[in-house]
């Protein structure tokens, strides 16, 4: 490979090929980059960022790996959460000045639980063309492997990293008819795993790791199995989290009804509830209501007080 070229001959190489970028028209150009095989790049992407006059990034040390990779000489500079309102001005006075200025993060599609939403806000407010220039994404890798409904998605991007906060917010999705997508840290996999469970009941999920990676896995089963799975596991890596929608409980309700009545005559109906939402799966306000009306119509029997 010849790395002898000046930047402004806007050269790129795939492999030893020396290719050249033709222009392209000024405004931010929000470019997807690989999640982990540097291959995951598209042609029209290595075009634009060895076109571009600008690429912000998060980490001029990551995006280096890649442009070094295609023997792009671009200038850099960084545009993160803590240095964006300083970088923004800067941004848009090469765009004023009619420049092309390419967003990218560290790995997938910009804006994506990654920086770039107010700035395109901005760069729009300016009256600047913003251009997309798709690719790589993990949420979507993970969605097209799981093996779960595809049709209607929610991206829910980083739950809260305590339990309580992790709690409310998945109450807060529990009944959304859409397969749910979260990233996750894999220090948090195994908890995240267990409130799934007890939020968002019996159903199906994925747990994607690695993806386009040398150890890239797959680990599907019910949120239960993969609570149990990851309960002593700590796994390496980066992970998505998918969780199938919320099936329609009816049946399981009936079945429920035998167990509350008899946990009714034991205990309190908050624990009552408790234990068999645990026991079915179904989740704990359904059952809590339930057991409520059940009492309430006299079916249930009191527990014994000593
Ligand atoms: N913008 C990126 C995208 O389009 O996927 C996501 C950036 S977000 C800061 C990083 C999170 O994405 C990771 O913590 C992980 O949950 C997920 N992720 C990124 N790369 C991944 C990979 N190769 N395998 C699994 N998950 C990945």
């Amino acid at each position: 490979m010849d790395h002898s070229e000046a930047a402004s001959e806007r050269k790129y190489y795939i492999g030893e090929h020396s290719l050249t970028a033709k222009r392209i028209e000024p405004g931010l150009h929000i470019v997807s980059t690989p999640i982990g095989n540097l291959q995951d790049i598209t042609i029209r992407a290595l075009e634009t960022l060895a076109a571009c006059d600008l690429i912000a990034c998060e980490d001029t040390r990551v995006t280096g790996v890649l442009l070094q990779r295609y023997g792009i000489r671009t200038q850099m500079m960084t545009y993160h959460e803590h240095n964006a309102h300083r970088q923004l001005p800067k941004i848009l006075e090469a765009l004023g000045a009619g420049r092309a200025v390419a967003l990218v993060s560290d790995a997938g599609t910009p804006l994506i639980s990654d920086p770039g939403f107010r700035l395109v806000g901005d760069v729009v407010e300016h009256g600047h063309k913003v251009v997309p220039i798709p690719g790589a994404s993990a949420m979507l890798s993970g969605l097209v492997g799981a093996g779960l409904p595809s049709d209607t998605i929610l991206f829910a991007g980083f739950l809260p990293n305590k339990t309580h906060g992790r709690k409310k917010r998945l109450e807060e999705l529990r009944d959304i008819p859409a397969t749910l997508v979260f990233y996750e840290s894999p220090h948090r996999v195994g908890a995240s795993l267990v409130d799934m469970t007890e939020i968002l009941g019996k159903r199906k999920a994925a747990v994607a790791r690695e993806l386009t990676k040398r150890f890239e896995t797959f680990q599907r089963g019910t949120l239960a199995e993969l609570s149990d799975f990851y309960s002593g596991d700590r796994p390496k890596g980066e992970i998505v989290i998918l969780v199938s929608p919320p099936e329609e409980q009816e049946l399981t309700e009936v079945d429920a009804d035998e167990l509350l009545l008899e946990a009714l005559k034991e205990m309190p109906v908050s624990a009552a509830a408790k234990k068999v939402s645990k026991a079915t799966g179904v989740d704990r306000k359904t059952i809590y209501t339930r057991a409520m009306e059940l009492k309430n119509a006299g079916t249930a029997e009191e527990p014994e007080s000593d």
